[in-house]
């Protein structure tokens, strides 16, 4: 028999952060979780950054076989080398959506990041982080919206700054977080509530296995507001805060009370989180080092266009209008940054949030490094040049550099950097990939970026068999197969996580029956418009993340 299991998502969640906020008395029904469940570090994926981890969660493998390594896939394409975002289309292991169709068990999925698009298979779904826009087909059935609406709930995906507010984004987010962050936290606060009424009511009126559902308030919080909140002394913003992190916590009471002691709870984060010294472009310190050149003004007639029509001050509606009468315009505009790059001249260049590829000869469209020999002496040298990368104050910044054949043992593939490097802790640096503009390869950063991900997330799990107070170690492809596990569901031959035995009693180890594993189909979603992909591109602009 299937047991229930909710798994409640908690984007960037930190025991840096939650332990404090136990201690302190906010987070009571936390708390009461990991003394009664088992808990610990959940370690994401390399390079931890949201659409990568999520996906390793939602298919129980880690990027080499899901092939999702950063918020673009890169693809050589028409004789050109095209950038598109990610998205589930683009990944090629089997989701939870697809294994639980495939078992003919129901689910409801809302605000998961890389479920986008939804399918009709999917049972009831409502997409989260790397849907195009909230205009787009984001949910299944076609009438959910509706419901919800009936019931006075305005589902949103995310908050509003992510969205279609126009201007400048330091002059968008100063206003965000003007006056104790009032505007910032009033849209968040109304998000998570209208996703909380959504989950509350979709529990208790809809059949029901699995329930997974993301909240992204600690993430954005976090990012905004780290120092602020991890600060002594009080403020306004750090108030509304912790308020926000308690209003979270009595999420996790409502939940836990509604599913009752015949199903599990599992929380969990994509990654964790800390401060952020300042940034690091790899692009702008690729070129420096000669391994990366720009084709100096050789634009393509649809970014020319775009330049163009945007230093006129043409409306973006406007624009959009213009864009949309020419499918094959629009379809140029979606490139991010590749056009730029001088591929004759060029060995590696910066690809994805901390990952470099290099530009090899008979596996890249414009490649000129030998493979072999040479192929090998440029990782080694960008290994080595990376491990010596120094601050002002003369502190090594990166903390490690692992090739892809070390880290998944697998090299070569289509959708992945060669190399990927980890910053340490103290001197931490966000990469901003594709920027090429920057003064300087680092920089002090910027006033609303006070913190960015670390790779260890949290994890709780709670319910039948679980020995109470049990401290665990964990990674994120795990919590797939342990969940198949506590509900005898088949696992997928293709899991590369294991199930978390050890969290579990032996007795009920022993009593759980566990069906052979069996392959599952990777559905295939309708492929959404690449074009869509313009409009996600500006959310995570305005999240700040490209
Ligand atoms: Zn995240």
């Amino acid at each position: 028999m299937t047991r229930k299991v909710f798994l409640l998502g908690l984007d960037g969640a930190t025991w840096r952060m939650l332990d404090v906020l136990m201690d302190r008395g906010v987070m009571p029904n936390l708390e009461g979780l990991v003394r009664r469940g088992a808990s610990g570090v959940l370690n994401s994926t390399i390079p931890y950054v949201t659409p990568v981890a999520w996906s390793s969660l939602l298919t129980g493998t880690r990027p080499s076989k899901h092939r999702i390594f950063g918020y673009t896939v890169m693809e050589n394409r028409e004789g050109r080398v095209l950038s598109f975002l990610a998205n589930r289309t683009r990944m090629k292991a089997p989701t939870v959506m697809d294994m639980y169709h495939q078992l003919g068990r129901s689910m409801i999925s809302l605000n998961m990041p890389m479920t986008y698009p939804p399918r009709e298979e999917d049972g009831v779904i409502a997409t989260g982080m790397m849907t195009p826009s909230s205009e787009s087909r984001f949910f299944h059935p076609p009438d959910l919206m509706d419901e919800l609406r009936a019931r006075g709930i305005d589902y949103r995906i995310d908050i509003s700054l992510a969205g279609k507010e126009q201007g400048d984004l330091e002059d968008r987010l100063g206003a965000y977080l003007a006056d104790g962050a009032a505007r910032f936290f009033e849209d968040l606060d109304g998000v998570a509530r209208a996703r909380e009424a959504a989950v509350l009511h979709l529990m208790a009126s809809k059949e029901w296995d699995l329930f997974q559902v993301n909240f992204i308030g600690m993430d954005r919080i976090q990012h905004y507001l780290w120092r602020e909140i991890t600060r002594d002394g009080e403020s306004a913003a750090k108030r509304r805060a912790y308020e926000h992190y308690a209003y979270l916590d009595g999420v996790i009471g409502r939940i836990a009370e509604r599913i009752g002691s015949g199903a599990a709870l599992v929380i969990c984060s994509d990654h964790g989180f800390g401060d952020v010294r300042g940034n690091f472009y790899p692009t702008v310190w690729l070129k420096n080092i000669g391994y990366y050149a720009e084709v100096g003004d050789r634009r393509t007639p649809a970014l020319l266009l775009k330049s163009i029509l945007k230093k006129l001050g043409i409306s973006r509606k406007l624009r959009a209008a213009l864009e949309k009468s020419d499918k094959s315009l629009a379809k140029k505009l979606i490139y991010i940054g590749t056009s730029k790059v001088d591929w004759k001249h060029t060995r590696a260049y910066a690809y994805v949030t901390n990952g470099i590829r290099i530009n090899v000869r008979g596996r890249d469209q414009f490649g000129i490094v030998e493979p072999g020999a040479e192929l090998e002496s440029v990782k080694r040298d960008l290994r080595d040049r990376l491990l010596g990368l120094e601050d002002e104050n003369g502190e090594r910044i990166v903390k490690a550099v692992h090739f892809i054949e070390d880290l998944y043992g697998v090299s070569g593939l289509e959708e992945a950097p060669d190399l990927f490097f980890e910053f340490d802790d103290d001197h931490f640096h966000t990469a901003y990939y594709n920027v090429t503009q920057a003064p300087g390869v680092l920089d002090k950063g910027y006033s609303w970026r006070q913190g960015d991900h670390r790779r260890d997330g949290i994890v709780v799990i709670a319910g039948e068999g679980v020995v109470p107070g049990k401290k665990m170690n964990a990674d994120i492809e795990d919590i797939l197969p342990t969940i198949f596990f506590m509900q005898r569901l088949p696992q997928n031959d293709l899991f590369d996580g294991r199930v978390l035995e050890e969290v579990f009693t032996p007795e009920y180890v022993s009593t759980v029956d566990r069906p052979p594993p069996r392959s599952y189909e990777a559905g295939r979603p309708e492929g959404p418009g690449d074009e869509d992909s313009e409009e996600v591109v500006d959310r995570l602009k305005g999240l700040g993340y490209i």
